[in-house]
């Protein structure tokens, strides 16, 4: 592991940079609102024509994942299933089951870093960042009671899934975007477009670079600190970046600040600024993995990517730390550059 201390407080965010002469060939750009967030889409097609169609088809696969995922829908396959399968198995579609069991995957690797069964404790903290209170001590404590991934259980030989108790709560919120974003890119390839980018919010999912290009091209920047030693880009393909973060949701208390990324062993909106940039082949890994890390902090949490085959992590916290492969896998660090915001 390579470790740089800057002694700095910084956040990461993923900016476009320009690409203005590919963009005068044919790059087409569409951006729709899914999943409680802007979805953007780049892809290189041969005509408008073919663009749109294929702007649909990608749109309307996020917005199906949206239906089965997400959270806030009541009548969602996810929310569905809470109220279903409370002790006895419940068959799941494929695109939950994948979900929950890379989920799962993850919370056995972390230690249950990362529990998607989060829900009722996640639900608090939206409500504290609506009224701008801390949730109640002991309404926390309830709602932890009916979290833990280990009373999930799957079985994937019947695709089904149970829940050991009555009012849990299952949230998919920090690995659906980036597994949404992996399957409207598929999409695309379906459809005969290589060439493109999805990006939902901070997940983003790349394919074949724009032609005649080495990637993507993708600044991580830190804004406290807009000089050119402290930013980066990098040219992604074929790979998936996503950052986690407290800069967009967090909750200001007694100069405190809350991120919407719980502690699930304390049931608290991590407290602590952190950053997290993961590289992996995958959204859904990149997603996961960034959620997890911000949880474990820097050092258990370069660890855990070090094992990860693939994948590739930069934290930032009050120093810049990064693994020993960032930023791999397929991509290229080009010379820093400064950005102004
Ligand atoms: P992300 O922006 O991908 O890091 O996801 C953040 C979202 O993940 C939150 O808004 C919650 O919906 C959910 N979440 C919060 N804490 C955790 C956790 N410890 N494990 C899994 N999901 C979490
Ligand atoms: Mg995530």
């Amino acid at each position: 592991m390579s470790s740089k201390s800057r002694g700095f407080l910084a956040a990461a965010c993923l900016g476009f940079l320009g690409n203005a002469a590919a963009a005068d060939r044919h790059l087409f750009e569409a951006v729709e609102p899914h999943m409680g967030t802007l979805v953007r889409i780049k892809l290189y097609a041969d005509g408008a024509l073919q663009a749109k169609g294929a702007f649909r088809a990608a749109f309307d696969r996020i917005a199906q994942l949206d239906d089965a995922l997400s959270d806030y829908k009541p009548e969602s396959e996810l929310n569905r299933i809470c109220r279903t399968a409370v002790a006895r198995p419940v068959e799941a579609g494929a695109e939950l089951f994948r979900v929950l069991e890379a989920s799962q995957k993850l919370a056995a690797e972390t230690d249950g870093a990362f529990d998607v069964t989060l829900g009722p404790v996640i639900r608090l903290w939206r409500q504290a960042r609506i009224t701008n209170r801390l949730p109640d001590s002991a309404l926390l404590r309830e709602a932890a009671g009916r979290c833990g991934y280990r009373k999930l259980h799957l079985d994937p030989a019947k695709r089904t899934v149970m829940l050991d108790q009555a009012g849990m709560q299952l949230d998919a919120g920090g690995i659906a975007k980036g597994y949404a974003a992996d399957a409207a890119l598929s999409i695309l390839e379906q459809l005969g477009i290589r060439s493109a980018l999805v990006a939902a919010s901070g997940d983003l999912a790349f394919g074949d670079p724009p032609p005649g290009q080495r990637g993507w091209r993708i600044g991580v920047d830190s804004i406290d600190r807009p000089e050119a030693a402290f930013n980066r880009v990098l040219e992604l393909s074929n790979a998936a970046v996503s950052t986690s973060g407290d800069r967009e949701q967090h909750l200001d208390i007694d100069g405190a600040r809350y991120s919407h990324i719980i502690d699930p062993i304390t049931a608290m909106g991590l407290s602590s600024p952190i950053t997290v940039t993961v590289i992996a082949r995958h959204g859904i890994d990149a997603d996961g993995f960034a959620t997890a890390v911000s949880v474990l902090g820097p050092e258990r949490g370069i660890a855990f990517i070090e094992k990860q085959a693939g994948a590739s992590a930069l934290v930032v916290t009050d120093r810049v730390v990064e693994s020993a492969r960032w930023p791999a896998p397929m991509s290229h660090a080009r010379a820093p550059r400064a950005k102004s915001h």
